[in-house]
């Protein structure tokens, strides 16, 4: 019998298809707005469902996932050096793919041109009320970086969470979350491991679970998808597919000069290994990061292929590479940061110098924060949003070409873990005459 099951990334495309060609048609055909809005009265849950199933997962997937990684840095005691020169290397190298990603946006501005009755139309979707925007915007303009930078440590960290999509609480939100998550998994890391481990436990677990539940979530999202791009296109036309093809070219251009440009220029001179030999060897776990969305589910293929391939010690090739699946997420801090950025100059947010140097550190953060699976990075850009005045809603927008983003920027996460490895193996004076070496 033929059994045909296609994988869930085409069927995200097709639905992203039907949804746009579908509500494109309605415009073309000229039919009438009160008609687009009886379908839209049944079509609009079915994207909103998907959206807050994703929303539902935020801050136990958060916590979860950096408690667990922090609770991994018990390695780092064991591995000493090496375990900081992964930090290390993590946090430049994260600025740099978070600065590219951002200059991008500001330079090429590709959610400025939307038109002022888009916007408007754009602001009324996503948001019960415009004056809420506009009072965000207040809140956050007058937030001073001495507020910011307190706000980080939470005074109740339980009323952070609560208020994380909260568009109008001017507390740490998210940060203060992170921050809260931080000083537990380095506490935990300092205790009496009896006494610790039913706390560790705990934490591993829900990080777990809330992986299994975004993943159900993701098996919403061809529907979701389709949903919400004919909401989008049944009532905006063809600008917001200009709109959008913008913001992928930006993306997608950023994504390429940090794989190829950073990427190369750091093997080439700090590792000391042909660039070209390093992305030949690695070819088969592009693939399947391409493939899968997944940086964790890339994880045994990235060890295998680079213990056969690269002559990086296993115990470095290990530790790096299984602590960088989920805290060394270049691509996807990069991405965050475009997205915030875009959706704020779509939405009309002027971000000052000090704001756009939040955002920065924030996606820094939430790249160390941000879960190895599919779309693990929306529920991260929705709090982000809120956070700088905009509705976490927005992301509507962007969510019919996020997959396809998803695919190349978890390209980005495992190839820059690779990368990492072999700097490390090199500072450590292991790799020098590796199989790939240019020496
Ligand atoms: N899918 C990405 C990864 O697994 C995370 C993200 O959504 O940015 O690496």
């Amino acid at each position: 019998m033929f059994s045909f099951k296609l994988p869930l990334h085409y069927k995200i495309i097709i639905g992203m298809l039907i949804g746009s060609i579908s509500g494109l048609l309605l415009q073309f055909f000229g039919v009438s707005q009160s008609t687009i809005s009886t379908i839209l009265l049944w079509v609009k849950p079915v994207g909103d469902i998907f959206l807050r199933f994703i929303f539902m997962m935020v801050i136990p997937l958060l916590l979860g996932a950096l408690i667990n990684g922090i609770s991994e840095i018990d390695d780092l005691k064991k591995l000493g050096s090496i375990g900081l020169k992964t930090l290390y290397y993590t946090i430049v190298v994260s600025m740099i793919s978070v600065f590219i990603g951002i200059t991008m946006v500001i330079i090429f501005k590709p959610g400025a041109d939307l038109s002022a009755t888009d916007r408007s139309m754009l602001i009324e979707k996503f948001q019960d009320k415009v004056s809420t925007v506009t009072s965000n915007m207040e809140l956050v303009k007058n937030k001073n970086i001495g507020d910011i930078i307190s706000q980080i440590v939470p005074k109740n960290p339980l009323e952070d969470m609560v208020r994380a999509f909260d568009s109008s609480y001017s507390g740490g939100g998210i940060l203060a979350v992170m921050f809260f998550g931080l000083m537990l998994g380095i506490a935990l890391n300092g205790l009496d491991p009896i006494k610790a481990k039913p706390v560790k436990d705990f934490f591993e677990s829900l990080f777990e679970v809330s992986m299994r539940l975004i993943n159900m979530a993701m098996q919403l999202a061809p529907y979701g998808v389709a949903a919400l791009l004919f909401s989008l296109t049944s009532s905006m036309g063809f600008s917001i597919i200009f709109l959008l093809l913008k913001y992928f070219s930006v993306c997608f251009t950023a994504l390429c000069i940090h794989q190829f440009g950073t990427f190369s220029l750091i093997l080439k001179y700090i590792a000391k290994v042909s660039p070209r030999l390093f992305f030949k060897n690695i070819q088969e776990v592009m693939l399947t990061a391409f493939s899968t969305s997944s940086s964790n589910a890339t994880l045994p293929t990235a060890l295998r292929v680079v213990n056969e391939k690269l002559s990086i010690p296993k115990p470095i090739a290990n530790f790096v590479l299984t602590i960088g699946s989920t805290a060394n997420q270049n691509g996807t801090a990069l991405y965050e940061g475009v997205t915030v950025l875009f959706l704020a100059q779509c939405f009309g947010v002027d971000l000052s110098i000090g704001q756009q140097f939040y955002v920065m550190i924030i996606c820094i953060l939430a790249g160390i924060g941000t879960a190895g699976v599919p779309g693990g990075s929306l529920p991260v850009i929705a709090i982000i949003l809120t956070t700088i005045g905009v509705p976490a809603a927005a992301i509507g927008i962007i969510i019919g070409v996020d997959r396809l983003l998803d695919m190349c920027r978890t390209v980005l996460n495992v190839t820059g873990d690779i990368v990492a490895a072999q700097v490390v193996a090199r500072w450590e004076s292991a790799s020098v005459l590796g199989k790939n070496s240019v020496l």
